[in-house]
């Protein structure tokens, strides 16, 4: 009816040893445990520090690398004279519409503006008075504000001139601005590229009252290049910033 002495030890055995293994497991999960315990608080800390020291680098980062305020003079070609009288500059007749150089340049600086104005830079321009601030205004202008960093002077050619854009500059430095501007240019509008032209005899680039880099940027032919100039001023205006914030970026 008893177990006999070997079936107690034998019994007392399996529960020793059961005994055993659950106080091994029992150890190594308390260990498990611990070691949780311990460590999620430490890696917590590690993921803070280590994204507060991502937070500072990108900041600092962004310290080095926020951009310089720019500003910048977009001048539309002619409009209103020293004297006050209107100056068209060259003007066309499909037959049936006058245009007018001084006139269908203002869309284009426009857009030009309220694009660089949306990429935070400072634009200056009489286009947002309907072109009526003459040349020697606009110079004492940048003679008084030798911050500028660029000024851009808009303008079409003649009737009888080939199709494409034309950037004018004289000095190193008006040759990257032209290059800048024609490349975002093409980048945007298909038309003809008639190559940056050195030129000596123009205001715009050759005053003592500029103290930035200056471009005259023949933008097409008012009859070959009509339908761009005229439809197509948003992309061009844009074309156009773009390529004026590559040079501003690269400096
Ligand atoms: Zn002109």
């Amino acid at each position: 009816m008893f177990p006999d002495l070997c079936d107690i030890v034998i019994m007392l055995n399996i529960t020793r040893k059961t005994l055993i293994l659950t106080l091994i497991c029992l150890c190594v999960a308390s260990l498990l445990l611990a070691v949780l315990i311990v460590r999620l608080p430490g890696k917590a800390s590690d993921e803070q520090a280590t994204s507060a020291t991502t937070a500072t680098q990108s900041s600092a980062k962004a310290g080095e690398s926020s951009p310089k305020e720019f500003a910048v003079y977009i001048e539309t070609g002619h409009g209103v004279e020293d004297s006050g009288e209107w100056d068209a500059g060259c003007s066309w007749s499909d037959g049936g519409t006058e245009y007018e150089e001084a006139q269908i340049m203002i869309p284009i600086a426009k857009a030009m503006a309220s694009y660089l104005r949306q990429a935070g830079v400072t634009v200056y321009t009489d286009a947002d008075e309907e072109n009526n601030l003459n040349l020697a205004y606009t110079l004492d202008f940048l003679d008084a504000h030798p911050e500028i960093d660029a000024f851009v002077n808009l303008h079409c050619d003649y009737e009888d001139a080939d199709s494409g854009t034309m950037p004018l500059y004289r000095t190193e430095e008006q040759r990257k601005l032209a290059q800048a501007l024609n490349d975002g240019v093409h980048r945007n509008i298909d038309i003809p590229d008639r190559g940056l032209t050195y030129r000596e005899d123009l205001d715009t680039l050759n005053s003592d009252q500029v103290h930035c880099p200056a471009v005259l940027f023949e933008t097409g032919s008012i009859r070959a290049d009509n339908e761009i100039l005229t439809l197509q001023y948003d992309e061009y205006g844009r074309g156009l910033a773009e390529g004026l914030c590559d040079y501003l970026n690269a400096q």
